[in-house]
């Protein structure tokens, strides 16, 4: 099955898919097309950047042209996603492969006017791509009616659940026929997206994609081994070289990255922050800022991060080793983007080195250690964000007692 001419899909779909150029199904839509057109629940583990977004259009599109349109036309489809953005691309991904049908598509969002949302939707369509919130209010206001929908998606549910959106998310599915096909779509499975999959999915086929980690080879690894408290101020130190002109710092929380954006400020180093729980004013500011270069040094989490396609990023620096390691992966694959040169620091203390290991496991290689600079530490750190103050040591040693470098000393011995 190694063209899409062997998919059940018509010849108008089929035309579409040629005309975008692609030769061959991507792994993802591999493993989905054909079951989905069969009208199978799905639990896609799949990032953007995969060809997902395919991988649900097509079948989609041919399950609804195989049945004439209703009269008057009503949505069939639902399509749940977490950002303005995203809503937008799916939509023009669904225009695009369903061009040669007869099939109407819209997206609503919040950000802009309701009312051409409201005028495409009295006007008829039979996919509706929306984000959780405008399309309650337009729920509330009777213009979107979602009592006959046929399949439902949810794409990229991790994120959706990470900006709050699980009340709405659920209020909305609680609203369509139960007698349904879903297919669900998230980077990451932690315990509550598993939790909300089981509640809205009936026997899926489970389907897993990784991106390929070509990127890596490309990218000068280093790796710095501290304790959790040297963190802030090495940061610091590194972010005074000019040829750092473009970098994302990679936290494990939400919290922490908006310390240690507060922080870097308060220093100087002028840094925002971008995650979930920021607003999507706030988050395109922070990125536009980030792309026009009036804001060096961007502080993200690894969800929110992948929204974020910039170019030339200079560096990626991994504050906080990532609890997945794929992540790893992700996250350096943001520098060295078409093929200019990059780099990707990490930061790693004690508690961390689980974490490195699971990650060097899975890169193939050790990352080249570097020598904590002498004498980098101040008198008086700042305030060590949240979920960083914790010293090591559970009696309490100040950072001048506990000697400096000592795990680094200890790592290295152990690679010998
Ligand atoms: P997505 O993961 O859906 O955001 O898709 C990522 C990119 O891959 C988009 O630019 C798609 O146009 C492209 N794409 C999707 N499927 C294929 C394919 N089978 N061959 C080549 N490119 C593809």
């Amino acid at each position: 099955m190694n063209r899409f001419e062997d998919f059940p899909l018509v010849e108008p779909i089929l035309r579409a898919v040629r005309e975008e150029g692609y030769e061959r199904p991507t792994p993802i839509q591999h493993q989905t097309i054909r079951l989905a057109t069969e009208g199978r629940d799905i639990l896609g583990c799949a990032q953007t950047g995969t060809g997902k977004t395919a991988a649900f259009a097509l079948p989609i599109l041919q399950r609804l042209q195989a049945a004439p349109p209703p009269v008057p036309r009503h949505v069939r489809v639902l399509v749940l996603s977490p950002t303005r953005e995203l809503t937008s691309q799916i939509g023009d991904s669904f225009a695009r492969y369903g061009r040669h049908t007869a099939l109407r598509c819209t997206t609503v969002f919040g950000g802009v006017g309701q009312e051409p949302q409201e005028r495409a939707l009295r006007g008829g369509v039979d996919i509706l791509i929306a984000t959780p919130g405008r399309l309650l209010d337009l729920m509330r206001q009777r213009i979107a009616r979602l009592d006959r929908v046929e399949i439902l998606v949810l794409d990229e549910a991790d994120r959706m659940l990470d900006m709050g959106f699980i009340h709405d998310v659920r209020r909305i599915i609680s609203a369509l026929p139960k007698k349904r096909q879903t297919l669900f779509f998230s980077a990451t499975l932690p315990r509550d997206i598993m939790s909300l999959a089981q509640d809205i999915l009936i026997d899926p086929i489970h389907v897993e994609v990784t991106p390929p980690t070509t990127t890596v080879e490309k990218i000068v690894q280093s790796l710095y081994c501290l304790e959790k408290r040297e963190k802030f101020a090495l940061l610091a130190r590194l972010l005074k070289d000019p040829q750092m002109r473009r970098v994302l710092v990679f936290t494990r929380t939400k919290r922490a990255a908006n310390k240690l954006a507060e922080h870097l400020n308060r220093e100087r180093l002028h840094a925002d922050a971008i995650h979930g729980n920021k607003g999507q004013t706030a988050r395109e500011k922070a990125l536009d800022d980030f792309k026009r270069g009036a804001c060096r040094v961007l502080v993200a989490t690894d969800i929110a991060s992948r929204g974020i396609d910039v170019d030339d990023v200079t560096h990626v620096i991994n504050f906080d080793l990532p609890d997945v390691p794929e992540n790893y992966v992700h996250r350096i694959g943001r520098t060295a983007r078409a093929g200019a040169g990059g780099a990707a620091i990490t930061f790693c203390s004690t508690d961390e080195r689980e974490e490195l290991a699971a990650v060097e496991r899975l890169i193939g290689m050790a990352i080249p250690q570097r020598d904590v600079p002498h004498g980098f530490i101040r008198a008086v750190l700042p305030p060590l964000p949240i979920g960083h103050a914790t010293p090591s040591r559970p009696h309490g040693s100040s950072h001048h007692a506990a000697p400096r470098g000592s795990y680094a000393r200890r790592r290295r011995h152990r690679r010998r």
